[in-house]
This record gives C-alpha cells, structure tokens and sequence, in this order.
C-alpha cells in the first residue's frame, strides 16, 4: 500500500502547534514503504518486533531514529540496545534492569520511557501508578545508563471520547508530578492514528501515528 502523503502532511501541520514529534509506526509496513515516508522527510519510526526491525534497519538509511514500541522480552534487549533511539515500553523492574547491564556493556547511555498501565483493559502491559511512583522514589536514581525520559501509555480502544480523555489526563498528571522532580524528563508519549487528538488536547508531545499514514494493517 502506497504511503498517504496528504495524511502525512496534513498530520505534520496538525502538529506544529503542539510541538509534538511524529513517530511514524511501521511495523509490518514493507521497507520500500518506510523509504517513501523517509523521502518526504520523516526520520523518527517505531517498531514492535525485534526481528523485524533488524531485518528492514539494514535495508534503510542509517540516520533514521528507530524507536521500540511494542512488549520486549528481555532476552531480545541485548540486539536493540547498539542502536535504538528510543525505547517507549519499558514495563517491567526487571526489564530496566537488563537495559542497564546491556547499556552499560557497551558504555553506550539509552533513552527509555516506563509504560503506564492507563487504559481498562487486563491486556495492556505496564506499571500502575504506585509502581510509577516506587520505581522513581525508590529505583530511579540506582539506573546510571537507562535514562528514563518520560512515560508511555495507551488509552482503551473506545468510541466513548470521555473513556479516552480521562485515561490521558489521568497520565498526564503523573507525567507533570514526576517532570517537576527530575530535570531530563520531558517526553510523554500518547496517542495513536485513532486517538492523537484527544492526547495531544490532553497534553502528550509524542504521538505513536501508523495506519493513518501507511493504511490499514492487514
Ligand atoms: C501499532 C501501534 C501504534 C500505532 O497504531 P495505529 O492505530 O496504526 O496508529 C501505536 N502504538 C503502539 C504501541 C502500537 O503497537
């Protein structure tokens, strides 16, 4: 499927405003699609696969911003690690953790966001917001080479617009308390093709964009 230029431009303007960067998601997206999105200027893309991102990274330019979005098993941390740009869905204790011994293997200092557990649904990972709580009072400072720059979430996948913006501003308001605690804190990542209206209202600066610009997912 050809990339959608007008989405995408329309989507770049939208935007500005708000400051927000575009994380163009292409995952199962084709490198030859990712190519043409990097044409008209696009550098920041998410994956959620570790075997895929591999695969299409040495297809494509080497000064594309590779961001990892999707769950991560720890054993996988070790072959992202070298090169990601930007990890959104750090959900565990322990997979922080294993960002920080590979980081710290190769010296090499990595940005992570900690997902949030926002939305009602049993099937989205991360931590509620006691644990975000735990993790910064009490574990934050022990990490010396996964930087925690700010937080990751996503909303329930509802019609009901009220549902939505209560579980965006509900993270946005963690997102402020800890952004006055710590000075390198400035990314919060939220909204997706169906819903980054609603984020960016509610304050998010990154926004997660995949099948508005590159079509539905089969
Ligand atoms: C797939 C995905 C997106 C993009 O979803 P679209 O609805 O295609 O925009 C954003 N964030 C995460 C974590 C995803 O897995």
């Amino acid at each position: 499927m050809p990339v959608n230029e007008k989405n995408y431009f329309d989507l770049i303007t939208f935007l500005k405003p708000y400051e927000a960067t575009l994380v163009a998601v292409s995952k199962t997206r084709k490198a030859v699609e990712i190519q043409a999105l990097y044409d008209l200027g696009q550098r920041d893309f998410g994956e959620n696969y570790v075997q895929e991102l591999l695969e299409k990274k040495d297809k494509l330019p080497n000064d594309i911003r590779w961001h990892f979005i999707g769950h991560l098993q720890s054993n996988k941390v070790k072959q992202i690690i070298p090169f990601i740009h930007l990890i959104h869905s750090i959900d565990s204790i322990s997979l922080l953790k294993e960002v920080e011994k590979q980081s710290q293997k190769i010296n090499k200092q990595t940005s992570i966001l900690l997902q949030a557990h926002i939305a009602k649904e049993e099937t989205k990972f991360g931590f509620d917001s006691n644990e975000l709580e735990n993790v910064f009072n009490n574990d934050a400072s022990l990490f010396t080479h996964a930087k925690i720059k700010g937080l990751m979430g996503m909303a329930s996948f509802s019609d009901d617009i009220k549902i939505v913006e209560t579980e965006f501003e509900t993270l946005s308001s963690v997102y402020q308390k800890f952004k006055t605690q710590s000075g390198d804190f400035n990314i919060l990542s939220m909204g997706m093709s169906g819903d980054y209206k609603t984020a960016l209202k509610c304050g998010s600066n990154m926004v997660r964009v995949g099948s508005l610009l590159f079509g539905k997912r089969d």
